[in-house]
């Protein structure tokens, strides 16, 4: 899980989803935000959020959680 914030999108775009911890921010986002959907049930009220990772994101963040060393330092 990613800790973030959503933020209103620039220029009239939708909600926004931003990392709270800068380095995936850098490192994943390559400093930017992603794209949140809505979806809300007619029967009770359920709203439900989704982000809008790429597999590009996926990726990147699974050799940046991966617990192999020397990745941070590939990175940094
Ligand atoms: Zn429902």
């Amino acid at each position: 899980m990613i800790e973030g914030s959503l933020m209103e999108g620039t220029g009239g775009g939708g909600v926004t989803f931003l990392s709270k911890d800068t380095s995936l921010l850098k490192t994943i986002f390559g400093g930017g935000s992603r794209t949140i959907n809505a979806h809300a049930c007619l029967h009770c009220s359920h709203l439900e959020l989704t982000v809008e990772f790429t597999e590009k994101d996926r990726k990147r963040y699974q050799e940046f959680d991966g617990p192999q060393p020397g990745v941070l330092d590939r990175i940094a």
